[in-house]
């Protein structure tokens, strides 16, 4: 049996960090990762440009694939709004990245066993068995069976929405889970409508209920998606109703966008998306949860790589402090309250989207706002007040009746 101050599981963005920043540390790691990478990730891919403050030792070149500039909103694929992310006086240029998963979690990987991690692609997790001192890991090569069986000190869990590691635990019993479903189309720039530019993201509103779609530019294609961000239930998979109505707009959006297909040739792909909930516990033990793993995703937008990676160097640094019972007290310190407000947030805009698209999503400030909000550079906890208010004086104090109580 192998020793290893932490063995993480799941090399996606969170377990590859954390993988990288352990190692960094000096701590002897393992990375288990049970597909073999470079793997499919279903995902749009986007993030906010100041991830290169947590990948300061990467060139982005390696894995972004466009720089965008602009958001072109749309409600049921009509009165479309396009606004730039920065708009004249802005005091500094924000952007956002786009990338392939399959490539930018490998470099994240890559750089993770660069750092000294012991990274072992086509090893899955089985059972985790904890112990006074440590945490017994078993899992096995996913093609070949051989064993591996390692002790820990410590077990981060970056296994994602359908992870192995929350089930050895009592974590996470009550997760919230949106969904969404992507394709990717492949394009050539210039075909189809002339906003499909590789520096414009698409955004409609009013065709999914409770969610919205997206078109995200990527080098030689498009990915094409629409989620359910607040389903009526916690638990939304399992909900085959979902999928025909995100499928349908996927197709209606193809459609409004000219975009060239070929609907027997087209590959949906469906993931839950554990959402931010409330503060929970997220550690029990030796073992840690980030990411997905730990309903890291906000709760308004649907993203959640950055979180990820936010959350695997918290949890690498907790344990390199000796100070993993404080784990849950640092997510918390970091996410909470923003992530609190956002779902706040996130219950107005997808009860009365219509409301939010003429009086907020259109606002000329919005687009930046929101950029600044991905960023982190603006809070949700001082937004949230800021954009109720302007509804509410838009539409009438009344109109929120919820909310007026
Ligand atoms: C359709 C869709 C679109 C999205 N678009 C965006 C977006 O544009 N921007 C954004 O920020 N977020 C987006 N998200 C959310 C984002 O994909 C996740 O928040 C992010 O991937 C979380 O990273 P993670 O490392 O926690 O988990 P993951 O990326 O899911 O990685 C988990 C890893 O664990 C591995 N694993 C699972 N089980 C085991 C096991 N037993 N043993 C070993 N390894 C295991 C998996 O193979 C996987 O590699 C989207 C999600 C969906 C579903």
């Amino acid at each position: 049996m192998q020793n290893y101050d932490v063995v993480v599981c799941g090399a996606g963005p969170a377990g590859a960090t954390a993988a990288a920043e352990a190692a960094r540390a000096g701590l002897k790691v393992a990375l288990l990762e049970k597909q073999f990478l470079p793997r499919h990730k279903t995902c749009g891919g986007g993030m906010p440009m100041v991830m290169q403050n947590h990948l300061y030792d990467l060139a982005p070149e390696a894995f972004v694939e466009s720089d965008v500039m602009f958001m072109r909103h749309t409600w049921k694929f009509d009165d479309p709004y396009l606004a730039p992310i920065n708009p004249p006086g802005s005091d500094e240029t924000l952007s956002l990245w786009m990338v392939q998963r399959p490539i930018f979690d490998n470099v994240l990987a890559q750089r993770a066993a660069q750092l000294g991690a012991d990274l072992r692609d086509g090893v899955a997790l089985r059972s985790l068995d904890p112990q006074s001192d440590g945490v017994i890991v078993r899992a096995e090569g996913v093609k070949t069976g051989t064993q591996f069986v390692a002790k820990a000190k410590y077990v981060i869990g970056a296994d994602g929405a359908n992870g192995v590691t929350v089930k050895a635990t009592k974590l996470r019993k009550n997760p919230a889970i949106a969904i969404a479903l992507e394709v990717e189309q492949p394009h050539q720039w210039g075909d189809g409508h002339g906003e499909l530019r590789p520096d414009i993201a698409h955004l409609e509103y009013g065709a999914v209920k409770r969610g919205y779609a997206w078109i995200f530019p990527k080098a030689d294609h498009l990915n094409i998606g629409a989620g359910l961000f607040r389903p009526d239930k916690k638990d939304a998979r399992g909900d085959s109703t979902i999928r025909t109505e995100l499928q349908k707009t996927i197709f209606e959006y193809m459609d409004a966008l000219n975009v060239k297909y070929d609907p027997n040739n087209l590959r949906f792909r469906g993931h839950p998306l554990p959402t931010w909930s409330g503060k929970e516990l997220l550690h029990e033990g030796r073992i840690l949860l980030i990411g997905d793993a730990a309903g890291l995703i906000n709760p308004l937008f649907g993203d959640g790589i950055l979180h990820a990676v936010k959350s695997g160097a918290i949890a690498a640094s907790a344990i390199a402090d000796d100070a993993a019972h404080e784990y849950t007290n640092r997510i918390h310190a970091e996410f909470a309250a923003n992530f609190d407000a956002a779902l706040n947030l996130s219950r107005v805009f997808y009860q009365w989207t219509g409301a939010c698209y003429k009086y907020g999503v259109k606002y000329e400030k919005a687009t930046r706002y929101a950029t600044q909000l991905l960023c982190g550079e603006l809070l949700f906890t001082d937004m949230a007040g800021r954009a109720m208010r302007r509804l509410k004086r838009s539409v009438g104090e009344n109109f929120f009746p919820a909310l007026n109580g």
